[in-house]
């Protein structure tokens, strides 16, 4: 088969995928788990045909994958892909560009500049702000912790780039007690040390209570959040922010998902987020473009663009070259499906689809507690947390709901009790779709 043809079937396959998005089983069934025995092969001596390669892929991979880009699935804010996004991904594909810099890519780089300032201009940041591609919210963060500590020991005189940590003036770092997982991560990779963090009080909600705000000063890094994962809630932004900054402390909001409630008629919740220094943000969330796709957002442009700088003698670029604003060197032009996502929708179809989720949030809320649950959360945005009675009952619920493929949500564990998390990301989940989860979760729980 020749390379056209190739591409062609694997296209195919494809689209029959996507139809089949709203009726597969959400996760795949013992047959379709035991059938990915087959990928235990060893490396073969010779290649293969790349045509039964695909085959093999398909009649084995597409079964058991979960089907997330589908309208029954509630775990995790994983979004499904939008089409505009999608088609544009699959011709980027074709392109094969490396996004480094205008010389590797004229067309990336210049739909990046455009969908960075669209993304400014939605989300309504400071629109001087530098904004890098990158893998992951968890990655952006960490281009954006480095940004931040080089900055604050700038202020104290240290040059991070020349002398490094050994004997840099310490910095603090605040985080919520309920800091994500990969902010963690991304302060313990870049050497803060775990123990050192210090941990900021919340209230009953899961935002950081600002009577409680641990001391600030000149030499702290305060990092927020914008719709924890669990309760979707925002720390205290326009009180928090102000008191940093009267501080000389940085501050950097992870808004994976929920800064995106700004883009909507749910951008009070956001209030004062605008005054913060960085940034990060997910597009493979909520705007619901392909896998891997996240923003690192930072006020300084310079700050960004210094800390990520990977200019050498064969290839300077300028200093918003995506090369100098996030982690990667090379990397495929990840800002060209935000673009085709955010202009398939307009400033109106952004908003329109988080009112949607957060309205379809509600309703699953009210159908839950009506069907007896405990909804555990205030619902602010698209995350819905609830248990049922007991702790063997929400436990054995969950079992059964991921049992019956008919949808997908996960467990966590809420004030140290099991608790279940349902979130409405996608933008093929329709309201027949969140009845029948209704219904379902009503059975369940009978
Ligand atoms: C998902 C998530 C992250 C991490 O995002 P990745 O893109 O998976 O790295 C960080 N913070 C919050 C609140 C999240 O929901």
């Amino acid at each position: 088969m020749n390379e056209l043809d190739l591409l062609a079937a694997a296209d195919t396959r494809g689209r029959a995928y996507t139809a089949s998005v709203a009726t597969r089983r959400v996760f795949p069934d013992a047959d379709a788990l035991a059938g990915l025995a087959v990928f235990e092969e060893p490396l073969p001596e010779q290649g293969l045909p790349a045509e039964q390669t695909l085959h093999l892929l398909d009649e084995r991979g597409s079964p058991a994958t979960v089907v997330s880009n589908g309208p029954r699935y509630f775990g995790f804010v994983i979004g499904a892909s939008l089409p505009a996004a999608a088609a544009a991904e699959r011709l980027m594909l074709a392109w094969d560009q490396c996004a480094s810099s205008f010389d590797n890519s004229p067309v990336a780089a210049t739909v990046e500049a455009t969908a960075a300032g669209w993304v400014l201009q939605a989300l309504d940041l400071p629109r001087n702000s530098a904004v890098g591609f990158g893998t992951s919210a968890t990655a952006c963060t960490l281009a954006c912790l480095a940004a931040a500590r080089r900055a604050l020991l700038a202020r104290h005189g240290w040059d991070f780039d020349r002398d490094g940590l050994i004997g840099a003036p310490e910095i603090k770092v605040v985080v919520s007690a309920l800091v994500h997982i990969t902010v963690k991560k991304a302060l313990r990779v870049l050497g803060f040390g775990t123990a050192k963090i210090i941990y900021a009080p919340v209230n009953a909600h899961g935002q950081i209570d600002p009577a409680q705000l641990p001391a600030l000063d000149d030499h702290t890094l305060l990092c927020l959040q914008a719709g924890e994962v669990n309760t979707g809630e925002f720390d205290p932004f326009a009180e928090l922010i102000p008191k940093a900054q009267a501080a000389g402390a940085w501050v950097h909001v992870d808004g994976a998902f929920g800064l995106w409630a700004r883009a909507s008629n749910l951008a009070p919740l956001t209030a004062g987020i605008e005054h913060a220094d960085s940034w990060t943000t997910d597009a493979h969330k909520w705007l619901n473009t392909p896998y891997d796709c996240a923003m690192a957002i930072c006020r300084d442009a310079n700050a960004l663009a210094s800390a990520m700088n990977s200019d050498a003698a064969y290839s300077s670029a300028s200093s918003d070259a995506q090369k100098n604003l996030t982690l990667e060197f090379s990397r495929r032009p990840r800002g060209i499906p935000v673009w085709a996502a955010l202009r398939s929708l307009g400033k109106q179809g952004v908003a329109e689809q988080v009112e949607r989720h957060c309205r379809q949030a509600r309703r699953v809320a009210d159908g839950l507690r009506a069907a007896g649950y405990d909804v555990l959360n205030r619902v602010v945005l698209n995350q819905v947390l609830f248990r049922a009675e007991s702790d063997e009952q929400t436990v054995a619920v969950r079992e059964a709901l991921q049992a019956s493929g008919e949808a997908w949500f996960g467990g966590t564990l809420w004030q140290g009790r099991p608790a279940l998390r349902i979130s409405v990301s996608s933008w093929r989940t329709e309201d027949e779709e969140i009845e029948a989860l209704v219904r379902l979760m009503e059975k369940l729980y009978r």
